[in-house]
């Protein structure tokens, strides 16, 4: 929040005292976590091969094929990286990242006993989010377990929809952050 607000005063210009900012932001009903749990199983293994053998991340070793394997994934995960940034100005079609959140569990309300022992009712989110997010708008597909469940068709019926709902485009780029062997789409 800190580092926004710095952002803020020095790129815009914004002249508002760092309380002031953190009103505003919870305002708008946005909030920050911090995203380490979602580490990739290869990195996570690296990490704990590095910690466990007292290496350095940056300097592995030619004749180990687990820092072999992971310095091919690195390389893999920072060219894709380079495209999706290279993709986020391009003109020529609508380029999206898809997502789907994490289960949701309704009611989403932890401070009363009475509904951590309540059933819940499991909720999925599956977001188009335009890489340049000036022009287009995202769009969010929301379903429950009493209407359908998250199976492949599931999932692929909320690709088909998006396809629908953006109509006469010539050309649609859909980046994933899952394992293109998983991708069944
Ligand atoms: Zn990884
Ligand atoms: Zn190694």
């Amino acid at each position: 929040m800190k580092a926004m607000h710095q952002n803020s005063t020095l790129q815009y210009k914004f002249n508002i005292s760092d309380e002031l900012y953190r009103k505003v932001v919870a305002r708008t009903n946005i909030s920050l976590s911090n995203l380490g749990h979602e580490e990739c199983f290869v990195c996570g293994t690296f990490r704990i091969h590095c910690k466990s053998t007292g290496r350095e991340q940056n300097n592995i070793s030619e004749d180990c094929d687990l820092c072999l394997s992971s310095e091919k994934h690195r390389d893999g995960y920072r060219k894709a990286r380079e495209e999706y940034k290279l993709d986020s100005v391009k003109k020529d079609g609508l380029y999206v990242s898809a997502d789907l959140q994490k289960v949701i569990m309704l009611p989403r309300c932890e401070m009363f006993k009475e509904i951590i022992f309540m059933p819940r009712l499991i909720a999925f989110n599956e977001t188009f989010v335009p890489l340049e997010t000036s022009k287009e708008i995202p769009y969010a597909f929301i379903w429950h377990e009493a209407t359908s469940g998250r199976s492949k068709d599931d999932i692929i019926s909320t690709f088909y929809n998006f396809l629908v709902a953006v109509g006469d485009v010539e050309r649609v780029t859909i980046w994933l952050d899952n394992c293109a062997a998983q991708n069944e789409n």
